[in-house]
């Protein structure tokens, strides 16, 4: 019966690749077909033990950067590299409102190395927008990547701590050290005792140069914070 239910929903509604719109004969999640999902890479060790970005070879070590404690989260891992199809459905979400492909992203992201390397959180903190842009948008994508990748820790999910108080240019136009100053003041804690003696987990969508989380991170450890992890869906390389 239960068979026979879903092959006529998949008639009625039959499931497609959220990349290339090919029909798909199945509708586990996620939902791409072989070829699409061929190219999505994840990010897979070798990597830098702190900050997460991948190594051509060798065993897992700190990389320069971090070597000079340039961050100030504990840790970093992302499930996928920033590259086509993830961008268009990254974009798809953040600049169209589209959640269609928001469970699979989240079902991606789940099974990814980084994800269980991640420490359980006290709490976990979406980096938040600028409430101008929130206004625009009418959501924060951060906000609903948190909530689709840790659904056993909803609970944690809080909007109410972490807030972005100044509207800053966009960030791909500027280099990492520009985007470093940049960010400074950008941030503020709403309530700091809430992240006082507490281990924290940020959420955002991609990881560039790392500035954005560091900055959130920064503001977090001054708070009190004893520990301060980072999980972005998606970093650029
Ligand atoms: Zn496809
Ligand atoms: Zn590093």
């Amino acid at each position: 019966m239960k068979a026979f239910l879903a092959s006529c929903q998949e008639l009625v509604f039959p499931s497609s690749c959220l990349a290339c719109r090919r029909r798909l004969s199945w509708r586990r999640q996620p939902l791409f077909c072989k070829d699409c999902r061929e190219q999505i890479t994840p990010v897979a060790q070798p990597r830098c033990e702190c900050c997460g970005a991948p190594f051509a070879a060798g065993a897992n070590h700190l990389c320069g950067p971090c070597l000079k404690q340039h961050f100030a989260f504990d840790l970093a891992r992302s499930a996928l590299i920033y590259q086509p199809p993830i961008t268009h459905l990254i974009s798809a979400l953040k600049y169209q409102g589209r959640l269609t492909g928001l469970s699979s992203l989240a079902a991606l992201a789940r099974a990814s190395e980084g994800f269980r390397d991640l420490s359980v959180p006290d709490l976990i903190l979406p980096v938040p927008l600028h409430q101008n842009r929130l206004r625009e948008r009418g959501f924060n994508q951060a906000l609903l990547l948190a909530r689709a990748c840790f659904p056993e820790h909803r609970a944690l999910i809080n909007t109410g701590v972490l807030q972005r108080h100044r509207q800053t240019p966009p960030q791909t136009t500027l280099s990492g050290t520009s985007r470093r100053r940049n960010l400074i003041g950008s941030f503020s804690l709403i309530q700091p005792h809430m992240v006082n003696n507490r281990k924290i987990l940020l959420v955002d969508d991609v990881f560039t140069t790392g500035s954005t989380v560091h900055e959130c991170a920064r503001i977090i450890r001054e708070g009190g914070a004893v520990g301060v992890e980072v999980f972005t869906l998606a970093r650029t390389s």
